[in-house]
């Protein structure tokens, strides 16, 4: 399995979707590059979920707030004090570990979603078997000084996450927008985090993107939004192509919660390097709402037109991690077809995510009529979808190179079609071939953009 891994990152790199970030000065490590095919699959991914979740409801509003915000919300929300990692290092071989990362999860208690306390018994270095220090808190807060003086009136964090922007924004917003609760506030964005150990290719960074939304509700329908998201998640895993059977739905006991939330599921992947958190979904209960009142003093309680009852709006967050679902993406839709010497990849991503939606070919570069029509079907198609253009090699060599980057149809304008007007377009999945006319190929092609 971990040689899938190797040959995703090498697949990755060589076809320019993810590549290690400022290469030729040695990198930076667990820094990342989104290249040409990259950004278009990451693109692909964080439309669909705002089309999905945002354009496609009415009881859900967009945002996209400043990266840097007052340190007094990392105050308020508990990051600044709370938002730490229990590290420990090998006293013999030097590497350091996330504590918590130890022992089974179950033996340590988060706090912000983190494992806060160290594990019970005292374990060895997992890789040389030498004494570990002490457990040490490191806040993941990232720090800059903002204006040229650095000193300590300077000093902004990054945010380490998108949702404290919903929970500061909420009065504004729902002032201007006028929404009824229930609804809710999405974003996507960065986020950053000093991580302890990050690593697995692009599952954990220091910089990183998450699609998030807060939902706002009444506490006493909490259970059944739970459940909603729940829901919408799940539709949204299969709209991806992830496996049910790769997806581990985990629900967080009491004692492992964060102290605000009262339901906690996190949705785990089977990546080729072991069972991982994907996503999660969190009750947060009107804790930030409640903690933002009172360290801003500002009254952020809802008042019910209906009603005239005035409360702190519940919330429940579900949260999805922007490089998680492109690496899930990209292990599930990894497949090998053939055997040896025919063996190839063929990236089975759905449509609507594959960075080219099709690719033409003229059957001969050298042939100035097939190139001319060819190229007149490439940039009629272009006005639509992103299109690939190839010319080099044999045909059978192009199919494959279309495979291994996910391209759904691949389309050969030959010598017939200078007469037919028809052209060969060819499955990525079936591998079956069609004639189809030229005037009917956007309909024939679908175009769900
Ligand atoms: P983990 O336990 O893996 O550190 P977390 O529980 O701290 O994750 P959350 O705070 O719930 O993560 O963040 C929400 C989502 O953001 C995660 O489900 C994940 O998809 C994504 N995410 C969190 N940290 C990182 C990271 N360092 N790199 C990439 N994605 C991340």
């Amino acid at each position: 399995m971990a040689d899938k891994m190797e040959t995703i990152v090498s697949l990755c790199k060589r076809r320019g979707f993810v590549f290690p970030s400022s290469e030729i000065y040695g990198g930076l490590a667990n820094a990342w590059d989104y290249g040409p095919l990259g950004v278009e699959l990451k693109n692909n991914i964080k439309q669909a979920w705002w089309q999905r979740f945002v354009h496609q409801r009415d009881d859900v509003v967009g945002l996209d707030a400043a990266l840097l915000m007052n340190p007094k919300v990392w105050e308020a929300s508990g990051h600044l004090a709370n938002f730490t990692d229990p590290l420990v290092d090998c006293k013999k071989c030097k590497q350091r570990f996330r504590a918590d990362h130890l022992c089974p999860p179950t033996q340590a208690k988060p706090e912000l979603g983190r494992m806060k306390t160290p594990p019970p018994e005292k374990p060895v270095c997992p890789n040389c078997g030498g004494e570990l220090t002490e457990v040490r808190k490191f806040n993941l807060m990232l720090k800059t000084f903002l204006g040229p003086v650095e000193d300590a009136t300077a000093v902004v964090y990054f945010r380490p996450e998108t949702a404290q922007a919903m929970f500061v924004d909420f009065k504004q917003i729902q002032g201007s927008t006028r929404k009824r609760i229930p609804f809710g506030i999405a974003q996507v964005g960065k986020a950053f985090r000093n991580e302890v150990t990050p690593g697995n290719f692009i599952f954990r960074t220091r910089e990183f993107e998450q699609m998030e939304i807060e939902y706002f509700i009444k506490e006493g329908e909490w259970e059944k939004w739970f459940e909603h998201w729940l829901g919408e998640m799940k539709g949204w895993l299969k709209f991806l192509g992830i496996p049910e059977k790769d997806i581990v739905y985990r629900e967080i006991s009491a004692e492992e919660r964060a102290h605000y939330s009262k339901r906690t599921i996190d949705i785990d992947y089977q990546f080729p390097f072991g069972q991982m958190e994907l996503y999660g979904l969190a009750y947060r209960t009107n804790y930030d709402l409640t903690r933002h009142a009172e360290v801003s003093g500002h009254d952020l309680r809802y008042m019910d037109p209906e009603t005239n009852e005035k409360y702190i709006p519940h919330v429940i967050e579900p949260t999805w991690g922007v490089d998680r679902s492109v690496l899930a993406v990209l292990c599930a839709a990894y497949t090998e077809v053939g055997e040896a010497k025919q063996k190839h990849v063929v990236l089975k991503l759905p449509r609507q995510l594959a960075p080219f939606k099709a690719a033409v070919f003229p059957l001969l570069a050298n042939k100035p009529d097939l190139v001319k029509l060819a190229r007149s079907v490439y940039d009629d198609l272009r006005k639509h979808f992103p299109v690939a253009w190839d010319d080099r090699g044999n045909i059978g060599k192009r199919y494959f190179s279309q495979d291994e980057i996910g391209t759904p149809a691949c389309i050969t304008v030959d010598f017939d079609s200078l007469n037919d007007n028809a052209v060969t377009v060819r499955d990525r999945d079936t591998m079956k071939q069609e004639r189809v006319k030229i005037g009917e190929l956007m309909q024939y092609l679908g175009n769900d953009k």
